[in-house]
């Protein structure tokens, strides 16, 4: 069976036989796990010395069966021996990053990757005495000159928000193993049925399952996923932060995930239409699609890729009020922050970001940029509202 397989989204991780012959993993709410004697509590610290899973549920900061479920079902997904759920994709970041970094230790970040974690390495990480390069991620060739005999983790995110940049991966696999560099890849805007980079040779994959593992925009959680041994202390660091899932996102996420193939490869399809669509108009300037020939990554993201995902990003031919204006004549999507959900969603980057023009441009935020992620609507209705919207722009 393939690893990202849709028979994995639907059954992998659940038992067949669940409690009362349910159909659906219970959620299992409760905070505690109880022993019927001390003779069983002993047996089970025991088992704990001597396994490398854990042998039951002891209480709800360690873990939970709805949440272990879940976990199981991403592990099977990615390909990898073990998943850990966290309550969101930022708890799963930092707790990586807390539990395998050390003071005096050296970290490389790509410069395109989600604005609060350049913040936590630049807030937090620098305070404890790890220091943080930046990577511009079309620069592969700048990294070996970033590696310090110190360097102990590189982190990228791939593809990047707003601009979907695709990295090589194979040449970071590369370039990482030379130098005994920890590799970990934010692939939210990927997921397992577009992108399995532990394929490639990665050691962490993270993703913020509040995006497209979800899917439904109702639900925060985030998940590492990579070797038991890799992930052990990561799990104890969960454990002491109580950056855990709850059973009900727990339950959620794996309610979503069953549509997980469906809802991507229709957004794959989606999200070229819209891109193709918009690259022809006249009052789009340019549009920034990894599927698309146009795309600086395009060759990239067809080796590695197996769909480009939903989101679009394009710059309309207008400053920024001309592109408030288009993002607010919209009908079928949102306006607001996320992505990967079932519901469309627009913004305008700049806005979202800051009210201060030159911090904008400083963060390389175009005024006239959107950032149009595509959901699980008939792509001909989405496509209807655009080139309305576009009309008389200016
Ligand atoms: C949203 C997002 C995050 C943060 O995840 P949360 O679940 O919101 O904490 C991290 N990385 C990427 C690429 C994201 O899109």
């Amino acid at each position: 069976m393939r690893t990202n397989s849709p028979t994995r989204t639907v059954h992998a991780g659940e038992e067949k036989r669940k409690p009362y012959g349910s159909l659906t993993t219970p959620i299992v709410q409760s905070s505690t796990f109880t022993f019927a004697n001390t003779a069983e509590i002993l047996d089970f610290m025991q088992a704990k010395e001597n396994e490398v899973t854990r042998p039951r549920d002891e209480y709800g900061r360690y873990s939970n069966p709805t949440q272990t479920a879940v976990e199981l079902k991403l592990a099977a997904l990615e390909g990898a021996e073990q998943a850990l759920l966290f309550s969101s994709g930022m708890a799963a970041i930092t707790t990586v990053f807390l539990a395998r970094l050390s003071r005096g230790d050296h970290l490389i970040i790509t410069s395109d990757c989600y604005h609060r974690t350049r913040e936590f390495a630049a807030m937090f990480l620098d305070r404890w005495g790890i220091e943080t390069s930046l990577l511009q991620i079309d620069n592969l060739e700048q990294l070996e000159s970033l590696v310090k005999p110190n360097t102990r983790m590189l982190f990228a995110e791939t593809p990047t928000n707003p601009y979907l940049r695709v990295m090589d991966l194979d040449r970071v696999v590369e370039i990482a193993s030379a130098n005994k560099i920890t590799t970990v890849v934010d692939s939210t805007f990927a997921t397992p049925i577009n992108l399995l980079p532990l394929d490639l040779g990665i050691d962490f994959i993270i993703h913020s399952a509040s995006k497209y593992l979800g899917g439904h925009n109702d639900l925060l959680a985030g998940v590492v996923a990579g070797s038991h041994m890799q992930l052990a202390q990561i799990e104890q660091a969960r454990g002491v932060l109580g950056s855990i899932s709850n059973p009900n996102d727990a339950y959620l996420l794996l309610r979503g995930l069953k549509t997980l193939d469906l809802r991507v490869k229709q957004q794959n399809e989606s999200g070229m239409h819209v891109a193709q669509f918009l690259e022809t108009h006249p009052a789009v300037r340019s549009v920034y699609y990894p599927g698309l020939s146009s795309h600086p990554d395009h060759e990239t993201s067809k080796k590695l890729m197996s769909g480009f995902g939903g989101v679009v990003s394009f710059e309309i031919d207008g400053d920024f009020e001309v592109t408030g204006r288009f993002i607010d004549r919209l009908k079928i999507p949102y306006i607001g922050p996320t992505l990967g959900g079932v519901e469309s969603i627009a913004q305008q980057p700049a806005a979202l970001f800051s009210l201060d023009r030159a911090e904008r441009q400083a963060a390389g935020l175009q005024d006239s940029l959107v950032r149009y992620a595509v959901g699980i609507e008939d792509p001909d209705d989405l496509i209807e509202d655009l080139k309305s919207a576009l009309e008389n722009l200016k």
